[in-house]
């Protein structure tokens, strides 16, 4: 594995509890808004997605997110009077649930590091939609954890997990995880999650080119069958610790076409509206899609903007509302559901910040151009989950 260049890293600015300022209760209350679940932003796209970040804190050192030199002993996480409890996301989760969220996916930071989080998943599990079903609950991880874990969270009501997973090569996965975990612990994982019914398992590999782009078609073969779905994210500007440059990014194009040489390909359609992966799926001789073969996704947040339909809300560790993972700033909801005259406001709130909201960050960027991350500041990735 070689580098193509020397890592740049960039010191960290704090951000965190930067906030943007809430629409104030005297206002969000003379113009109430209360939820019927169809709220749509400025853009008329609905609020679908929820992402919860439950803690900042992580076991690997990946160097597009959380590299060694920033992220070091000196680094200072959140105490732990500042994150949200297990009640407080509920309340919160439950509102964005009126509202019209039909997704959760817990994230962080890495989410099973998170001490009882059963037991937060368990009482997600419980919220209804409008409509009386249950949510889609998912959690994002590192796999690190998960040959433990795996049958516990089953059992609090999880439904199914993404495992993030940069390479086969264990020489290759050690050193994008920086912490030097062999990839056989996370390859545990994913089985015991599979035996514990966390499917369909999603499968995500950043690329990063010239480090990990000899894992691609390793990565294809192995998991092509499987009945995982395997998914390919381009290395993304998040943050601004990373060092980030187009340099360093293996558009998706490239990805397809690398794969579609030994193993043919065919379109498929989305499987929904807001949907971030354009799908692909296996051919068969006949060059026809072979669902035995299953599928591929390739998320290209650099080289093609998907902000159109982006109905995707996430909430940090400490209780920030982020409209756009490209946001420098959130919405302290934290400092409402604290208070308990403002508590009740949360609905209306949330509904008027998402009312007022206009972004599309990476449609704009593919309008500028440059090969390098903005200068301006930014949240990381850690913080506010993927
Ligand atoms: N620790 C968990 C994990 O790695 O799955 C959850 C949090 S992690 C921030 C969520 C996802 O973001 C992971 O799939 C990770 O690979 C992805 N990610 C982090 N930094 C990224 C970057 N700069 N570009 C693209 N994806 C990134
Ligand atoms: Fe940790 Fe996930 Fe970030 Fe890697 S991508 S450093 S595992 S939070
Ligand atoms: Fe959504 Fe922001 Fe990503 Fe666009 S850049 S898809 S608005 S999160």
């Amino acid at each position: 594995m070689t580098e193509r260049h020397v890592p740049r890293v960039i010191a960290l600015v704090d951000q965190r509890s930067a906030g943007l300022p809430i629409p104030t209760a005297a206002f969000a209350a003379e113009t109430r808004i209360t939820a019927d679940g169809l709220l749509t932003d400025q853009r008329t796209r609905p609020l679908r997605d929820l992402r919860i970040s439950v803690t900042d804190r992580c076991n690997f050192r990946c160097s597009y997110c959380m590299p060694k030199e920033v992220f070091n002993k000196d680094h200072l996480y959140l105490p732990h009077s500042a994150l949200l409890s297990f009640e407080e996301i509920t309340r919160i989760a439950k509102v964005f649930v009126a509202h019209g969220v039909q997704k959760i996916r817990l994230t962080g930071g890495e989410p099973l590091l998170r001490k009882n989080i059963e037991s937060l998943i368990a009482q997600l599990a419980q919220l209804r939609t409008p409509q009386g079903h249950a949510l889609d609950l998912t959690l994002t991880t590192n796999g690190s954890l998960l040959a433990r874990k795996a049958h516990a969270l089953k059992a609090a009501g999880l439904q199914r997990v993404t495992v993030s997973l940069d390479g086969l090569d264990d020489a290759v996965f050690r050193s994008m995880n920086d912490v030097d975990f062999p990839v056989a612990d996370v390859l545990a994982g994913i089985e015991a999650a599979r035996e514990a019914g966390l499917g369909p398992i999603k499968v995500n590999m950043v690329v990063k080119r010239g480090t990990n782009e000899n894992q691609i078609l390793p990565m294809a073969r192995h998991f092509r069958g499987s009945g995982m779905v395997l998914r390919f994210i381009e290395y993304m500007d998040v943050g601004a610790s990373n060092g980030w440059r187009m340099d360093d990014v293996l558009p998706s194009s490239e990805i397809v076409k690398r794969i579609h040489a030994e193993l043919p390909l065919v379109q498929l359609d989305p499987s929904n509206v807001g949907e971030t992966a354009e799908r692909w799926g296996y051919a068969n001789a006949a060059g026809q899609h072979d669902k035995t073969l299953g599928e591929i996704g390739v998320i290209s947040s650099v080289t093609q903007a998907f902000c159109g339909d982006c109905n995707r809300a996430r909430l940090s560790t400490e209780g920030q509302l982020y409209l756009c993972l490209f946001a420098s700033q959130g919405y302290d909801l934290r400092s409402l559901v604290r208070d308990p005259v403002q508590q009740a406001d949360l609905e209306s709130v949330i509904g008027h910040i998402w009312r007022g909201r206009n972004d599309n960050y990476s449609e704009s960027r593919s309008t500028q151009s440059g090969d390098s991350a903005p200068a301006q500041r930014r949240v990381e990735m850690s913080y506010i989950g993927g």
